[in-house]
């Protein structure tokens, strides 16, 4: 069968927005878009919407804006700003394909390989309860399966209720497909029984839509994750009976926490949107999942999306679960926040300032070297604000733990005799080495020495006894400030 499938690459990501887009939705997403670039192929977004209780166009909102967050742009799908579809192969929202669906299911029903199935749920849960007891498998047995068409339609024209069922009692075989992750795949066709393909309101279920639209969307190559593999035998089933080639499958590993459970949120975000909150930058989300379940070529741990796409190969794809190493996300990330040239990062983290109301210099000179202080200091985007937080004027405050030291006899004359240093210093700014020579100077001058001298002058500039290193800060700082700061600390003495 899969023979007559194009050789022309096209992939598709298919979330239902049903939350947010995690990272191993993201992870499917670029492993998609990745074999779709690397091959000159198409990569599709599709949205698998027909759980209408459960879909919300905040998630398909959000799913979109991560997805182009990551800059994982697609070539057919919805239009990331206004949501239309785009592209020759739509509608894409499953929800607006139903007549599609239903032009398939009734093929399906006229040449046999489906059904109209009356059993209510309590005859089917009485039947599961029944072949349980049994040692047998818990298959649906409709006595609807041998009724003609003809007296099925009947029925339901009589006001009855039905469900559009896949019949699988002839299909008695192995299906066999080499996975492009996992080799070789062979499932019994009685691991499943007649399963639901149209709902009785008309809703088409998950394996109909997908496979309908992975054939109509001329999808060739299908990676998604592992938990869908067993809906694998069902959509063989259909692609069978619809006489569909089949696309080339690819399962992938499962994403573990450190202890090897399935990735949950209680350990740290999972959601792209908190990561991007957080101040991880999308090229580090992606080189960091890209390495769950890939490996480079040449065993590099740090690269961008150009070297991904060059060396992208689905043989080094991993078929055992990946641990998702916090740690380890966060130094792939200071990585790439270290590589970034300073304006670029600059821009990056004003969104963190703004958050948290600070308003630095906006001299570009300063910033710059500013951001050659602190950047060997971040490891996410949001480590900025308290590395920063020193240097905004606002927000100095004198805090609690300095009262003792405001208090030692020493301090006024130390802090009224740095405060005139400052003032007479020749630039508005001083070098390491000047604050260090203004230091000495109030020693030898108020005789003040050890903690006597460090603490006061440390708490005028900081507002605290500990703290962040004044070397490193009295260079990013005005004379006005600190004279500024000077004066506060005073006041308090
Ligand atoms: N909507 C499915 C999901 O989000 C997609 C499964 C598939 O790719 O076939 O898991």
């Amino acid at each position: 069968m899969s023979s007559q499938i194009s050789p022309h690459v096209r992939v598709r990501f298919a979330p239902s927005p049903t939350g947010y887009l995690h990272v191993g939705g993201a992870r499917t997403a670029l492993y998609n878009y990745l074999f779709a670039k690397k091959n000159g192929g198409e990569f599709i977004l599709r949205i698998e919407d027909t759980d209408e209780a459960r879909s919300t166009q905040e998630s398909l909102r959000g799913v979109v804006d991560d997805l182009v967050w990551l800059n994982l742009n697609w070539n057919e799908g919805v239009d990331p700003v206004t949501l239309k579809d785009v592209g020759p192969n739509g509608p894409y929202r499953q929800s607006e394909r139903q007549a599609i669906y239903k032009k398939y299911a009734d093929q399906m029903l006229q040449a046999g390989a489906a059904y109209y199935c009356f059993l209510t749920d309590a005859e089917i849960e009485a039947q599961r309860a029944e072949a349980l007891a049994a040692g047998r498998s818990p298959h649906v047995n409709s006595p609807y399966q041998d009724w003609s068409l003809e007296k099925a339609l009947e029925h339901l024209k009589a006001g009855n209720k039905g469900v559009v069922r896949f019949k699988t009692k002839h299909l008695k075989k192995d299906y066999v497909f080499t996975d492009l992750v996992r080799g070789e795949v062979r499932f019994p066709s009685d691991m499943v029984g007649d399963f639901v393909l149209l709902r009785s309101d008309g809703m088409p279920v998950y394996n109909f839509c997908c496979v309908v639209d992975d054939h109509l969307m001329k999808i060739t190559h299908v990676f998604r994750a592992e938990e869908h593999l067993p809906n694998t035998l069902r959509q063989m089933m259909i692609y069978e009976a619809c006489k569909f080639p089949l696309p080339e499958f690819g399962h992938i590993s499962l994403i573990l926490d450190e202890d090897r459970q399935k990735l949950s949120k209680r350990k740290g975000a999972v959601a792209c949107g908190q990561l991007k909150d957080e101040g991880y930058l999308a090229s580090a989300v992606l080189n960091y999942i890209v390495l769950l379940g890939w490996s480079h070529p040449e065993g590099k741990e740090i690269f961008d999306v150009a070297d991904m796409i060059k060396n992208f190969d689905i043989s080094r794809l991993n078929a055992s679960g990946a641990v998702f190493d916090r740690v380890k996300f966060k130094w792939v990330n200071a990585m790439h926040l270290r590589a970034l040239p300073n304006s670029e990062l600059w821009n990056l983290i004003q969104p963190f300032f703004a958050r948290e109301k600070m308003e630095l210099p906006q001299d570009p000179a300063w910033q710059d070297k500013s951001l050659n202080v602190f950047k060997p200091y971040m490891e996410i985007l949001a480590d900025a604000i308290e590395l920063y937080r020193p240097l905004n004027d606002k927000s100095y405050v004198i805090h609690d733990e300095a009262e003792e030291a405001l208090k030692w006899e020493s301090t006024k004359a130390v802090l009224t005799t740095w405060k005139e240093l400052l003032a007479a210093h020749p630039t508005e700014t001083f070098t390491e080495e000047e604050f260090l020579k203004i230091q000495d100077e109030v020693k030898n001058k108020t005789g003040a020495k050890g903690k006597n001298l460090f603490m006061p002058i440390r708490v005028a500039v900081i507002g605290k006894p500990h703290g962040a290193e004044l070397k490193i800060l009295i260079p990013l700082m005005t004379k006005k400030s600190l004279i500024a700061r000077a004066e506060t600390a005073l006041a308090k003495v």
